[in-house]
């Protein structure tokens, strides 16, 4: 039996504890875990999947009822399914295999690349499903719960679900998307990022990646993926709303049909903690450039794993995606300007090779 560790609780066999405070807890027994993983999301099993490889006791927790519906083009650049292929070897998946992608600027087709290297296109319905039963398959620890407060007690964190369940814990990983409570504990008034809304259109006949770029477009554009039996139409960038998504809609000539929106954050606005790690969307990791999620959601999962298993700082260990982020501000500003976009132009009419070498350095590792 493990015993009193600090005033107010006893311990018990190291996974349970007694609250001894007065108080409403008073009589509950409450679990002890080294690694609490908010949010079952790619990020958040990806690095369930990671720690429970390495023996590190944790839990993951998510509110929602697997499978479930996750707004998202479902694009896997060469970069992210090699990362994946190289972690989680035995995982297989579904998808649709893309070699080509047009580039349009102001709606006028000015680049048509086919690809050296697939993209892969999948249903995020079935893939966090999927990756989900991988780590359950793998005794990873999955419960369906809502995180609803977290405390901090003499280093100890103490993390409450909407069903009054209490979890103490060593780390806390915050895994849980673009509206992360976890951040919200560490910033309150953190940023949202921007709003990106898409809806499933009939399926084009020629497999391609579309991108549409323009100059009234707030660094953002306008997208279709192609997967097997639809294709994603989506827009995002600092100004979109609902009506605003209809307009971009007609003017790539597709129908208007049942549009949804969700966020993608730009931004690491939070300080950091030793014990508290944010990953994927919580962290605010997605490229701000590309919109780029997935990539990065694997990456800093990988990373937390890597420094709560050898107990160094993520700060340190996740080092190198923190100084990219703050480069990603002004090639952001700089690929989204007027002179920007008017050398996208130049390089598609006169030199594609160049274009074919940047968008490969962007995808493949
Ligand atoms: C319109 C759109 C298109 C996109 N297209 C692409 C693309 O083509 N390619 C790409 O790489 N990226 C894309 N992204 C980004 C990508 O979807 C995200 O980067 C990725 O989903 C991040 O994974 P994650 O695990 O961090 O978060 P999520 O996938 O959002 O998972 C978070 C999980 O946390 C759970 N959760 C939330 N709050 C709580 C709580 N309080 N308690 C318990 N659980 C909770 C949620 O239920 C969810 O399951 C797109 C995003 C959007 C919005």
């Amino acid at each position: 039996m493990d015993f009193v560790k600090n005033t107010n609780k006893v311990w018990l066999f190291s996974h349970f504890y007694v609250p001894l405070q007065p108080g409403v807890q008073d009589s509950i027994l409450m679990e002890k875990i080294k690694v609490l993983i908010v949010g079952a999301g790619p990020a958040g099993c990806t690095c369930g999947l990671l720690l429970k490889k390495r023996n590190v006791d944790c839990l993951l927790i998510d509110r929602a009822v697997f499978p479930r519906d996750k707004i998202c083009g479902g694009g896997l650049t060469p970069r992210s399914y090699r990362l994946l292929d190289r972690l989680l070897p035995s995982f297989h998946y579904d998808y649709n295999s893309v070699n080509r992608l047009k580039l349009l600027v102001e709606g006028k087709s000015v680049f048509d690349l086919h690809m050296d290297h697939e993209l892969r296109i999948v249903k995020r319905r079935e893939f966090d499903a999927q990756l989900l039963e991988e780590y359950q398959k793998s005794g990873g620890r999955f419960a369906n719960e809502a995180l609803a407060a977290i405390e901090e007690n003499d280093g100890q964190i103490v993390a409450t679900m909407q069903s009054g369940r209490q979890v103490a814990c060593d780390y806390l990983v915050g895994a849980d998307g673009a509206n992360s409570r976890v951040r919200k504990h560490l910033n309150p008034l953190s940023d949202h990022g921007f709003l990106w809304m898409e809806q499933y259109g009939p399926k084009s006949p020629d497999n391609a990646i579309v991108i549409n770029v323009s100059k009234t477009y707030e660094q953002g554009y306008y997208y279709s993926f192609p997967n097997e039996s639809y294709d994603v139409q989506g827009f995002g960038d600092g100004n979109t709303t609902p009506q605003r998504f209809r307009q971009v809609l007609d003017a790539m000539g597709c129908p208007n049909l049942k549009p949804k929106g969700a966020f993608i954050p730009r931004s690491c606005d939070y300080p950091l903690h030793d014990h508290i790690i944010l990953i994927g969307d919580a962290g605010g990791f997605p490229n701000r450039l590309t919109a780029e999620g997935l990539y990065y959601a694997i990456l800093t999962a990988q990373n937390a794993a890597e420094a709560i298993s050898s107990e160094q700082s993520f700060a340190k260990v996740n080092g190198k995606v923190f100084a990219h982020k703050k480069r990603e501000v002004w090639e952001s500003r700089f690929f989204y300007s007027k002179t920007g976009l008017a050398l996208l132009r130049l390089l598609c009419n006169h030199f594609p090779g160049i274009l074919k070498w940047c968008y490969n350095k962007a995808t493949t590792p």
